[in-house]
């Protein structure tokens, strides 16, 4: 064989042996009969690892153990916009298109349409019997309902409950019309390994508002995870791309996602990180706390987050200290890719986060991996001024017209001038005078070197039983 080969091979057992605790892997094939100790699956289930041999079965909550050749780590969800969560739904067609397209007849055969003599208002057309009913939707205080008793939060919902319950229709919904040219959203996240299962997860406290809905503290299958809600159907559907570019990324300073429940809406499970977000964590601890050698790594570790976002060519135009979040051991991980595009020049330019957005993405709405550099530069000073807002005092109008003007922020107290003078490169007006990641994080890897003996990780420990979490 050529050395190609026994290359390969060790390089995949490699790959085997070292997938963390909570990595989701797809089964091969079935294991029906499984000896003492051993974990019994089907071939297609989900199994979440415990260790290089054990695994849970994300079904049945079993742990036995695997053989890791019988499983594979799941795959990346196909970025597609016909990817729906909603392939019921047909838009504004009439009645009788409505009725044609339930045809040939069939129990149970169902479709969500928007009326047009009502515009706005939706109905639900389902066959039974060889007759099509027409149930009309009625939205009502913010909620939906067909007969007043049930109500709804969106669409996704109502039809999710007239699937396990007939209510006061006429039949349980048991099969989608799919709208042509759509694909079900949940078919493909289940045959990923991506869908989990709502009965698998325990929902613990709030622990932050997002912007589209909250956020909790939960476990699923023993592991703490954070849950983020998205009750608006079009948002969620909104969010589902940004869902498949998520299982395309694994980093150890992105965080990570572990999949999706789809109930009464979207929520997105992700690994919890404990310690909430940078602004915050900084803010609440201040310089008796944390040193300038930890601030350092949590901007390293940032920096090398965004590096693999560069390296796949992804821009993520929100990059800002709020979006940091913390884990238990004190690793500052890149989170909530809610605007990640491939590096495009088209955007929603009326909610950008202006003190933190480079001029030329500003006015030519031009994003880029150099437009996060810039942004980093700012994440920078709000690490190394312990939290602060950028351009203090300033309003955003203000910050506009200076910035162009050439204005650039001072160096925060006690910044070394080292770190200062990075952030002033990342602020360069022309973006191909900015660094790239990959020459900030060797920058600060020097700067690391002047700041510490050595690269032991002590310091987070330090931190740690200085502050609590
Ligand atoms: P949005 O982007 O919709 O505004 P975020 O994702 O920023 O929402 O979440 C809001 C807040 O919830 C964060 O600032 C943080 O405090 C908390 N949060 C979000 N995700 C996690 C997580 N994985 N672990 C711990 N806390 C989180």
């Amino acid at each position: 064989m050529a050395p190609g080969g026994v290359c390969v091979i060790i390089v995949s057992l490699r790959l085997q042996m070292s997938w963390a605790a909570g990595t989701q892997c797809v089964t091969k094939g079935d294991h029906r009969k499984p000896k003492p100790g051993e974990l019994a699956y089907n071939k297609g289930d989900v199994l979440t690892i415990v260790d290089k041999s054990t695994a849970t079965h994300n079904t049945t909550g079993e742990e036995g153990l695997i053989s890791s050749s019988n499983v594979r780590e799941r795959e990346a969800l196909r970025v597609d916009p016909s990817l729906s969560l909603m392939p019921w739904f047909h838009g504004k067609i009439s009645g009788p298109e409505a009725v044609g397209k339930l045809q040939p007849a069939e129990d149970g055969l169902f479709l969500v349409r928007e009326s047009i003599r009502h515009p706005g208002d939706y109905v639900l057309c389902v066959s039974t019997s060889g007759e099509v009913m027409h149930y009309r939707v009625i939205y009502k205080d913010n909620k939906l309902t067909i007969d007043h008793i049930q109500y709804f939060y969106n669409l996704i919902d109502m039809i999710e409950f007239y699937s396990k319950n007939k209510g006061s229709i006429a039949t349980i919904l048991l099969k989608p019309k799919q709208k042509q040219g759509t694909k079900s959203a949940e078919l493909e996240l289940s045959k990923t390994g991506w869908l989990l299962d709502i009965s698998k997860l325990t929902l613990g406290e709030n622990i932050g508002e997002g912007e589209f809905g909250a956020v909790y503290q939960g476990e699923y299958l023993g592991q703490r995870v954070a849950v983020k809600t998205i009750k608006c159907d079009v948002t969620a559907q909104a969010f589902m791309q940004e869902t498949a570019v998520m299982t395309k990324l694994q980093h150890k300073n992105l965080v990570r996602l572990l999949g999706v429940i789809l109930h009464k809406g979207l929520h997105i499970v992700t690994e919890l990180m404990s310690k909430g977000n940078l602004v915050n964590f900084l803010r609440t601890r201040g310089r008796s706390v944390v040193n300038s050698v930890q601030l350092l790594r949590f901007a390293l570790d940032v920096c090398e987050g965004m590096e693999y976002l560069e390296s796949k060519k992804l821009v993520h135009r929100d990059l800002a200290a709020r979006n940091i979040l913390v884990s238990d051991d004190y690793l500052a991980k890149v989170s909530d890719f809610g605007l990640t595009k491939l590096d495009s020049k088209v955007s929603d330019s009326i909610k950008l986060p202006v003190k933190w957005t480079a001029p030329e993405a500003l006015k030519k709405e031009k994003f880029s991996t150099k437009s996060d550099v810039w942004s980093y530069g700012v994440l920078l000073w709000e690490i190394f001024s312990y939290g602060r807002l950028p351009y203090p005092k300033m309003s955003l109008k203000e910050v506009k017209e200076k910035v162009d003007g050439g204005y650039r922020m001072e160096a925060p107290d006690d910044c070394p001038p080292g770190v200062y003078a990075l952030m002033t490169s990342c602020w360069e007006q022309e973006p191909r005078r900015r660094p790239t990641f990959h020459k900030v994080r060797e920058k600060l890897e020097r700067e690391m070197g002047k700041h510490s003996p050595g690269p032991g990780s002590e310091l987070r420990d330090r931190i740690g039983s200085g502050s609590g979490s």
